[in-house]
């Protein structure tokens, strides 16, 4: 880790509540609260990680025990401030739950409330990961909490909300947390990337946006690593390098494929480059399964980059191939991948041979399939030749021709033939075929 990457990490941790990206339906509840001065003793903060629920207990703490507050924000310059923002305030525990869980430390926890804070108001806690206490810990906690001393506040964060007691949940105030969206996340980056004068493409940002998947944190950890990796300007090109995930034209050559009958050597080809690179086949599988829903979603009308979670210029390119192909050959195409995956994950494959197999002959089903008639088509297909049988639309040229001494005679016209010519390369046995019909 570099020098400059522990210091941009610290440099961007919101120290109020307005810095902090997105979260606003917490935020505004504790603002109000605030305000109102009706802040509660037991808070539960609960959602997905890197989303700043630790981030949101600390600026509260320091908002109870500010001495100079402004507004609902810290002052960040008070003594009580600074201490707790150096990490050396009395006032202010911060306990792992993953690391302390065992009663002894709750009893010590128990202990401790006693005694007033020193320079704030507040003594509080701030319980990470409080999913993680044992049983006999959980009940040492809910004796406090049903208690609680005047001068305690309790902030408890947690990533599983269904691990915790019942009667622990009924003390608290729940405030939940959510997942960034992509493009918020991506704006966020842009501002850092100003600040830091760093240069970097809007479509590499997108895609750092997209790693993080919904975490500040993680997006941001990555937006470092990818600093330190790159030199120079930051390309979208430069970050799928180092996600090591398979392009979009990857996915979209292998789908056009499967739609041309003559081409399975290319069709086979990427899957060959994948497993003699050493790349892992098993993520493979769900890039594709990924991608084959954003197809579909696309064939419906969505272009949002955050719900697809591409880029504009790959929607395009997507866009412009689905639309040439029946909406219902997707489905073909994602349940046989579904189908693949399920087994994939079972085996744990990665990057065997096995895999390799696996893949090959299910894109060779899957190409067989779609280039068969659909059941719609066939139907379609029958309507038009009982048409023709009927009479009612048929051609003059079909039934009638010319002579050269330009006398009109019928033609030999076979209905068998023409159901062959329609279902060329249908399957008939002889059970199934159709009885000769007389010529007209
Ligand atoms: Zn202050």
């Amino acid at each position: 880790m570099s020098e400059h990457y522990k210091v941009l990490a610290r440099r961007y941790r919101p120290q109020l509540f307005r810095e902090v990206v997105e979260q606003t339906h917490a935020i505004s509840a504790i603002e109000n609260a605030i305000k109102e001065n009706r802040l509660g003793s037991a808070y539960l903060f609960y959602g997905p990680r890197g989303v700043g629920k630790t981030t949101i207990a600390r600026i509260l703490a320091k908002r109870v025990n500010c001495l100079n507050p402004q507004g609902v924000e810290p002052c960040n310059q008070c003594e009580s401030c600074v201490e707790i923002l150096n990490g050396s305030s009395l006032d202010v525990i911060e306990i792992d739950a993953a690391s302390n869980r065992r009663i002894e430390d709750i009893r010590d926890l128990r202990e401790n409330v006693k005694f007033k804070p020193i320079i704030g108001k507040k003594k509080v806690y701030i319980i990470d990961e409080v999913h993680m206490l044992t049983k006999e810990s959980f009940n040492a906690l809910l004796k406090t909490l049903e208690e609680p001393p005047e001068h305690v506040l309790f902030i408890l964060a947690t990533t599983e909300i269904n691990k915790i007691p019942e009667t622990i949940l009924s003390r608290c105030q729940i405030f939940t947390f959510r997942k960034v969206p992509i493009v918020r996340l991506q704006k966020y980056l842009e501002e850092i990337a100003q600040k830091e004068k760093i240069q970097v493409e809007k479509d590499a940002l997108f895609l750092i946006a997209k790693k993080g998947d919904g975490s500040v944190r993680d997006s941001l950890s990555f937006f470092e690593q990818i600093i330190s990796y790159c030199d120079g300007k930051i390309t979208a090109e430069k970050v799928r390098e180092l996600t090591d995930s398979f392009s979009v034209d990857v996915m979209l050559t292998i789908t056009q494929n499967l739609f041309r009958v003559s081409s399975s050597n290319e069709l086979l080809k990427p899957i060959a480059d994948i497993f003699n690179d050493g790349g892992d086949l098993e993520r493979f599988i769900w890039e594709y399964l990924e991608f084959l829903r954003i197809c579909i979603l696309i064939h419906k009308g969505i272009k949002d980059k955050d719900l697809l979670g591409l880029i504009g210029e790959d929607i395009e390119k997507i866009h412009q191939f689905v639309a040439t192909i029946p909406f219902e050959k997707l489905f073909t195409i994602f349940d046989e991948i579904y189908q693949l995956r399920s087994k994939s994950y079972f085996l744990r494959i990665k990057n065997t041979y096995e895999a390799r197999i696996l893949i090959e002959v299910t894109l060779l089903k899957i190409q067989d399939k779609l280039n068969k008639p659909t059941l719609d088509e066939i139907i379609h297909d029958i309507n038009q030749i009982s048409k023709l049988f009927e009479g009612q639309d048929i051609s003059e040229e079909k039934l009638f021709k010319k002579e050269n001494n330009n006398k009109i005679v019928k033609k030999d016209f076979s209905l068998e033939d023409e159901i062959q010519s329609k279902f060329l390369g249908t399957y008939i046995t002889d059970e199934n075929k159709i009885p000769k019909l007389p010529n007209f």
